[in-house]
């Protein structure tokens, strides 16, 4: 077979899209399931006793819900969370049936038989999705698993206090039901220092009392970082597993896992007087270098992001617009010829963390994480 057409190997799961190799590539993003795995571990190593899941919606954050999935259960973890009854679907098939695959946004009504052949965890947030899930069970005839999620304070998703406080003493609404877990939510848990952290605990406490008797679960990767008081039975970590900081305030106790680079296409020198990309937005004063790489908005990079790559750590900064297919760089800080055609240069990584990145784009690393585009090449690597 052609070098060009041969496909890298995703651990655990097959190459979910049929790429052209990696040197014919446009840009490349690189995900270390090794670093995954060890960032699993230290999150595990805080929590003591504790369980530990992982929280692989919105395709593992982008990076690849199967391959994540399979390189945590190597781990040992067996508990899963995503958003949505599709993602779930995907997931048990990827898995296998034995992990749990808990559905967080719940089940939208009627479609209650297709979480149950799937063998899917609904997450019940409401009296009404409590109803359907209990007359699902009946229809199967046997008991379904469901975590009840109660708000205690986020005023997202979950039961309301009023709804919990309904149901407690109803024992026949959860006939038929199978309470694996107790869940909740925290607002601000990347500030530690907000009262609102604590209130949350409190009211969980109380609400989960009302409820049948289960393991519980209140943490997210930044709650774990609050305290063993926030850690209970199980914690639900998504951000951090994928090397983004969970305690902002402080340095990264996470290992980066991914990388993004992209392919120079061209190169070019610019006189002074010439306009630069669409809308002429960086005028050119004095004479300088300039590469186009291979990577746009089209990629999910950010139109807005005011940002830079980098090559043997020397920042490149963009030059007026961010193009759908394409962006300029200036590389007139590196040695004239250092850069070619089909050279890589670097958009995250050691240079510039997904953190960094999500700054000069005014958002958060989760954003960032999620949007990188399907038309990279995609490399799994165990570092
Ligand atoms: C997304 C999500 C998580 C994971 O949160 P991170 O901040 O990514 O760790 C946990 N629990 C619920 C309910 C979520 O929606």
């Amino acid at each position: 077979m052609n070098d060009v057409l041969k496909k890298s190997v995703p651990e655990g799961a097959a190459a979910e899209s049929a790429t052209v190799g990696e040197s014919a590539a446009g840009a490349i993003l690189t995900i270390d399931l090794g670093a995954i795995r060890e960032n699993y571990r230290r999150l595990k190593a805080r929590l003591g006793g504790a369980r530990c899941a992982g929280v692989v919606k919105a395709d593992g954050y982008g990076l690849g819900a199967g391959q994540v999935a399979a390189a945590l259960a190597k781990e040992g973890c067996d508990i899963f969370f995503v958003a949505l009854l599709s993602e779930g679907a995907l997931l048990r098939k990827a898995l296998g049936w034995r992990p749990a695959i808990y559905v967080l946004n719940g089940i939208a009504p009627g479609a209650e038989g297709e979480a149950e052949a799937a063998g899917l965890t609904a997450v019940i947030n409401s009296v009404e999705q409590l109803a359907a899930w209990h007359a699902a069970a009946r229809r199967a005839g046997r008991k379904l698993p469901a975590a009840i999620q109660v708000d205690s304070g986020m005023s997202r998703l979950g039961m309301a206090a009023a709804e919990v406080e309904a149901v407690a003493g109803d024992l026949q609404a959860f006939d038929g039901i199978d309470v694996t877990l107790v869940m909740s939510h925290l607002a601000c848990a990347d500030e530690p220092a907000y009262p609102a952290n604590e209130q949350q605990r409190l009211e969980f406490e109380r609400l989960r009392k009302m409820l049948p008797k289960a393991p519980a679960s209140l943490a997210n990767s930044s709650g774990i970082f609050l305290g063993p008081r926030f850690h209970y039975d199980l914690a639900r970590p998504g951000a951090a597993l994928y090397g983004i900081n969970p305690t902002p305030a402080e340095p990264n106790p996470m290992l980066p896992v991914v990388r993004l680079e992209a392919r120079i296409i061209q190169t070019r020198n610019l006189h002074s007087g010439t306009g630069v990309g669409y809308g002429h937005a960086f005028h050119v004063t004095e004479p300088m270098a300039a590469a186009t790489i291979s990577l746009g908005y089209g990629d999910g990079w950010h139109r807005r992001a005011a940002a830079a790559a980098f090559l043997d750590g020397v920042r490149l900064p963009f030059l007026g617009r961010v193009s759908m297919d394409s962006i300029i760089l200036d590389i007139s800080a590196l040695p004239p010829g250092r850069l070619k055609a089909g050279d890589l240069v670097q958009l995250i990584g050691p240079s510039q963390t997904v953190d960094q990145a999500a700054g000069h784009a005014g958002t958060i690393g989760y954003e960032i994480l999620t949007s990188l585009g399907h038309r990279f090449h995609r490399r799994y690597v165990n570092r």
